[in-house]
């Protein structure tokens, strides 16, 4: 949660992150700024979305979370921000197009906006998992981004990634109508990205 407000995607108590632990997951506590965190504040959950510790509160996100879990194996770690740019997009209820090759790092041809949901309910956990579908990253509308991977290092990696992307986007898109890269660019880069920076032994 640090690092998220070192690098600009989060500030006050904006966003939460957690991480996979077994059949568990762990997650930051609702409301404390990132500064005030300690080890012993962080929330342990069930599978099912309960403190085990029933004196903690966990994120008011703890819907997602365990939903993203539950139906992503993919995920090790999910991390959520309301970074300017992207959140600024979000507000416009827009999908970020395939405006940028870079797009594929979500792992497809967009990044989608989740439809509105007001925060820590079911509906915006639904909403969310639909906009997630066969993606590392969404945008929430009205709100801010979800981004989740195989480790909480490579999650946050994302959230810098799509914040950068909307920026890129709304640069572009003020001064016209972004040129957008085809389905079959598209799917030429996403079979690129498979060995990207992947380390040749
Ligand atoms: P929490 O402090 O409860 O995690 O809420 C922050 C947030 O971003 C809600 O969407
Ligand atoms: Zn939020």
């Amino acid at each position: 949660m640090r690092e998220l407000e070192r690098l600009g995607l989060n500030r006050g108590t904006a966003g939460n992150l957690s991480v996979r632990d077994g059949t568990c997951f762990l997650i930051t506590p609702s409301g404390v700024k990132p500064r005030d965190l300690a080890p012993e504040g962080i929330v342990a959950m069930s599978a099912q979305g309960e403190p085990l510790d029933a004196a903690q509160r966990p994120s008011s996100e703890w819907r997602f979370h365990r939903d993203i879990y539950a139906a992503r194996e993919d995920a090790a770690a999910i991390v959520h921000v309301h970074s300017t740019h992207a959140t600024a997009l979000a507000c416009q209820g827009r999908d970020l197009p395939p405006f940028h090759y870079m797009i594929a790092v979500a792992g497809g041809a967009d990044v989608r906006c989740a439809p509105y949901a007001t925060f820590g309910t079911q509906a915006l956990s639904d909403a969310a998992l639909g906009a997630l579908a066969g993606r590392r990253a969404c945008l929430l509308a009205n709100h801010g981004v979800i981004t989740l991977g195989d480790s909480v290092e490579r999650a946050i990696d994302l959230a810098v990634e799509i914040e950068e992307l909307a920026r890129q986007y709304l640069l572009a898109y003020a001064t016209g109508e972004p040129v957008l890269l085809d389905d079959a660019e598209m799917a030429r880069v996403l079979e690129k990205f498979k060995t990207y920076g992947v380390r040749r032994s």
